[in-house]
């Protein structure tokens, strides 16, 4: 970016609440079922019927308000929120307004250090709200030719939509809050994190302003950016353009735009509507929102270890680097997988740390798996790395054991006794596998005996070769110093 602009960012996030059954009635939230089959009369909006709060929903967002260090309202109120689309029977949508269920919260993201091998900068993000409301349903144009279908199975999903301060400065940054924000959500168990099914979306709110002015510029929101790529391209995007704009002598309109994925681009959708648009007022038929300090405290003590606090245990408990640490708190089912194999190998928290987050990482990414769907489970994990402590194995075959294990050829013992693969940490085995070695290599024994030492590596790898890599490392360099020495 132009070094005399600066860009301002606030994002607004819809997260999907994840309950089995609507925020205002009982109807399934199941994604992918047949269109229509999950839309009661609630759903439709139909007369005489009544919403009724999921407590469930209401308990989701308090947990997340909790995990922000926000404040928890004891009254909040539903709004209605008016506007006329298809997909929206009832003609206006049921939300929180003036007074939302959260506020004053925030979020620290991590960014690169200025200077390469620094400690990351910690950078605060306030969230100026939470508030519940129901998703709308959804417009269905391709498959109807000239008409357009409406399936209802979405509208009445609880929802979260969380409205960040204007502080976040770069594409970078809103990325960086938007992967933690996605970590968070899917830790404390409120959202599944679903981009591709539209559980988490993302709206930017961008504007530009000339570096060193208070002022803010005028905004677009820019909607619907469902990956953290299109994110950070369309707020990208978006930047370049108002300051060209501006710089070419135009002004910036306050409306509502749409990223085009295929060419990066942002196209103007509508004018913004102003919140007297929409008639907001209060919901008649719902009561106001009461939470207690007695339920808020029930609440608060089943909130699970948040990504921070967990990574700083591990590196206090487990010895482990920040980074290491960071990579294994990443996910929550990542993190308890990693704590299992501590507890069932018994071995060097760093080495399970480096068989966890490189081995298997590395073979899943390959795969495109996450940890859940890994064919090695922790207790097999445990079993690989018991064989390496106790010297059964060398951390060499134990690679090759992995990948049998990752095929699916049974556990870590059945593939060692199926192949054969005990150390060989008797000595005179291996002392026999040198003579045989330095009976063959007259030659490079005669070079290392008159002083080339390179050539110990060369007699190391013909040894190993000789034992089918079974050798016990240790006990192989040991013995051919002595060996090689006379
Ligand atoms: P609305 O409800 O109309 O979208 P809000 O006041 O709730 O408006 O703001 C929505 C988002 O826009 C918030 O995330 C806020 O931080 C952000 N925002 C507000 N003003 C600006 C601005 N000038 N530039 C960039 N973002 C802004
Ligand atoms: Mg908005």
């Amino acid at each position: 970016m132009d070094n005399n602009w600066e860009a301002v960012i606030g994002l607004e996030v819809h997260c999907q609440l994840l309950t089995k059954s609507k925020i205002f009635s009982g109807a399934a939230t199941a994604y992918g079922a047949a269109p229509n089959t999950q839309a009661d009369g609630v759903t439709l909006g139909l007369p005489g019927v009544l919403p009724v709060l999921n407590a469930e929903a209401l308990r989701l967002a308090v947990r997340f308000g909790l995990a922000v260090g926000a404040n928890v309202a004891e009254r909040s109120v539903f709004a209605r929120k008016h506007y006329f689309y298809p997909d929206l029977p009832k003609g206006y949508q049921i939300s929180q307004y003036e007074l939302p269920i959260v506020a004053h919260g925030h979020l620290d993201i991590e960014l690169p250090p200025p200077v390469k091998g620094d400690e990351p900068v910690v950078k605060r993000i306030g969230i100026t709200r939470a508030h519940m409301e129901e998703d709308a349903g959804k417009s269905l144009h391709e498959a109807f030719a000239g008409a357009t279908g409406i399936d209802l199975n979405r509208a009445g999903t609880p929802l979260l939509e969380i409205v960040s301060e204007p502080d976040i400065r770069s594409a970078a940054e809103a990325v960086a809050y938007l992967k933690k924000l996605h970590q968070l959500v899917v830790y404390i168990g409120i959202c599944d994190g679903n981009m591709q099914e539209g559980s988490f979306r993302c709206d930017a709110n961008v504007s530009v302003r000339r570096r060193g002015t208070e002022k803010f510029g005028t905004r677009t929101e820019t909607k619907n950016v469902n990956s953290f790529r299109y994110v950070e391209k369309a707020i990208e995007y978006e930047i370049e353009r108002q300051i060209e704009v501006i710089e070419g002598g135009g002004r910036i309109i306050q409306e509502t735009r749409l990223f085009d994925p295929g060419t990066g681009t942002t196209r103007a959708m509508r004018t913004k509507e102003d919140a007297n648009d929409y008639r907001y007022f209060p919901d008649p038929d719902l009561l106001p929102v009461v939470v207690g300090a007695a339920e808020r405290q029930a609440i608060a003590a089943q909130m699970p270890e948040l990504p921070e606090a967990k990574r700083a245990r591990f590196m206090a408990d487990y010895g482990l680097a920040r980074y290491d640490a960071t990579v294994l708190t990443g996910e929550f089912a990542l993190a308890d997988y990693y704590e299992a194999v501590v507890a069932g190998s018994q071995a060097d928290p760093k080495l399970c740390a480096n068989w966890v987050s490189g081995d298997l990482l590395g073979a899943l990414n390959k795969l495109g798996r996450d940890i859940t769907e890994s064919p090695v489970s922790a207790a097999m994990m445990a079993g690989l790395i018991r064989r390496m402590a106790d010297k059964t194995i060398s951390g060499k075959i134990a690679k090759d054991v992995f990948e049998a294990m990752f095929e699916g050829q049974g556990d870590a013992d059945h593939i060692i006794q199926a192949r054969g693969l005990v150390q060989i940490t008797d000595d005179s085995a291996i002392v026999a596998a040198i003579e045989q070695v330095m009976a063959a290599n007259p030659k490079q024994l005669g070079e290392y005996r008159s002083g080339k030492d390179k050539l110990f590596g060369f007699f190391v790898g013909q040894t190993m070769k000789a034992t089918q890599g079974k050798a016990n490392p240790e006990a192989l360099n040991r013995l051919l110093k002595v060996m090689l020495a006379n």
